[in-house]
């Protein structure tokens, strides 16, 4: 155990739903460690609340469950009191999970017949109410969630969805209830267990729905959300709002965005850097396929510029030349080949003293934080709703990084991002 044991244990199924729970956390109080999969001995900061963050969201259940379960026994030999197993606003899942399996597998380690779960993130958009769940103003089903390659989600009744994925009775904590506060909440749970409920879906449509309902979970060993319930969890430990949960290191060194997300958010926000007249590099991909040392090319380029403020190499591009990538040399290929390449600059650029950073793309986060070789990240406070700054030790010294996925922030995010800092 560390020698200050934290508060609350959260284990999230993705790497950018991590770095959202846990500003969530830090806006509401608590100081947060975000680390990258499962650390291998004890936690080295003194923090209130650690995000485990995964990859287990789309791959099989058993793996899932195995990952969540090795990350649950990491995180209560920390301490933690409460457990917290954060998935996607949409509640992204397979027909077979992994919410379901995952939820059971950590009910039953931690030996508790009653856990909630609700995606609900009305500062997103995200609302749940009579079990459906809405995003932004139509249903999930409508929402062009429908159509997600790995997730597609076709039916907005979170009662059902999570039925058909578990073997407990799952039930509804709906809005009269959380409407009417904790006791009205811990009321309705009473009755859902009476009825052999083990898990309750719980509508929720406004943030003060889930601060009401943050003190009805304060004994409940598991809880399951989005990063939306978070925002009501560090009261219950006596926590309240305060700048010293996002204070960072002073920021030093060079600065830098690589842009690997081709969302509409991102190809905005490339161009609004570039018409600011700050100096941008665009990555061909299919160049470096025919063998450019696209890297090395990149690094000798941002060399000079980098002393005159921060530089944009960017492999962002608009959906029509990214088909045709994808088209010429298959959609995992190009994209594999464009994470390695922004990674080697990442890298790249860090032993050339960049110690601000900022990453665009969920998927281009993961490969730079891997080829930067960063474990645990310290998170600071928010640029923008679900991203914040983050401070972390590399090899080449200390570093300030964010890591925005693709529809995140405003247009002016990556100049907004360092004037922050400063
Ligand atoms: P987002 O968060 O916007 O989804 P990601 O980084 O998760 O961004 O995903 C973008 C994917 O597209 C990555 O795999 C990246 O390598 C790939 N990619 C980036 N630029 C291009 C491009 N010009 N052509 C084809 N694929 C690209």
């Amino acid at each position: 155990m560390p020698s200050q044991p934290i508060k609350l244990g959260c284990i999230a199924d993705d790497f950018t739903g991590a770095t959202d729970l846990a500003n969530n956390l830090v806006r509401a109080g608590m100081r947060v460690v975000q680390t990258i999969g499962v650390p291998e001995g004890n936690l080295n900061a003194e923090v209130d609340a650690v995000v485990v963050a995964l990859k287990s969201r789309t791959i099989a259940p058993k793996h899932a469950v195995k990952q969540s379960l090795n990350a649950l026994q990491w995180l209560r030999g920390q301490g933690a009191r409460q457990i917290y197993f954060k998935y996607c606003s949409t509640f992204d899942s397979t027909a077979q999970g992994n919410i379901g399996p995952v939820t059971e597998a950590l009910m039953a380690a931690l030996g508790t017949d009653f856990t909630i779960a609700t995606p609900a993130f009305p500062d997103n958009g995200r609302t749940v109410f009579k079990g459906y769940l809405f995003a932004g103003e139509g249903l999930l089903n409508e929402s062009g969630m429908q159509n997600h390659p790995l997730t597609p989600m076709n039916d907005p009744n979170l009662v059902r969805v999570l039925q058909a994925q578990c073997q407990s009775k799952i039930g509804l904590i709906d809005y009269r209830a959380t409407a009417m506060g904790a006791d009205a909440v811990r009321a309705r749970i009473a009755e859902l267990k009476g009825q052999g409920v083990r898990i309750a879906i719980v509508d929720a449509v406004s943030n003060d729905d889930l601060l009401r309902l943050g003190p009805a979970l304060a004994d409940m060993p598991l809880v399951t959300a989005g990063s939306g319930v978070a925002i009501g969890l560090p009261a219950n430990f006596g926590l309240a709002p305060t700048p010293q949960a996002s204070a960072l290191p002073p920021a030093t060194g060079l600065r830098a965005v690589l842009s690997g997300s081709c969302s509409i958010a991102t190809n905005k926000q490339v161009r609004h850097f570039i018409a600011s007249g700050r100096p941008a590099l665009a990555l061909d991909p299919l160049r470096i396929a025919s063998g450019q040392d696209a890297a090395a090319e990149a690094l000798a380029w941002a060399e000079p510029n980098l002393k005159n403020g921060p530089v944009l190499i960017y492999s962002t591009a608009e959906p029509d030349t990214v088909k045709s990538v994808q088209h010429q040399l298959g959609v995992d290929a190009a994209g594999a080949m464009v994470e390695r390449t922004l990674g080697a600059i990442a890298r790249g650029l860090a032993e050339r003293g960049v110690r601000q950073l900022v990453v665009a793309g969920g998927e281009t986060s993961g490969a730079c934080v891997q080829a930067l070789g960063i474990t645990q990240l310290q998170i600071g406070p928010q640029i923008d709703p679900g991203v914040p700054w983050c401070h972390t030790n590399t090899a080449h010294g200390a570093l300030h990084l964010t890591l925005k996925s693709g529809n995140f922030g405003s247009e002016d995010f990556f100049t907004k991002a360092f004037a922050q800092l400063a």
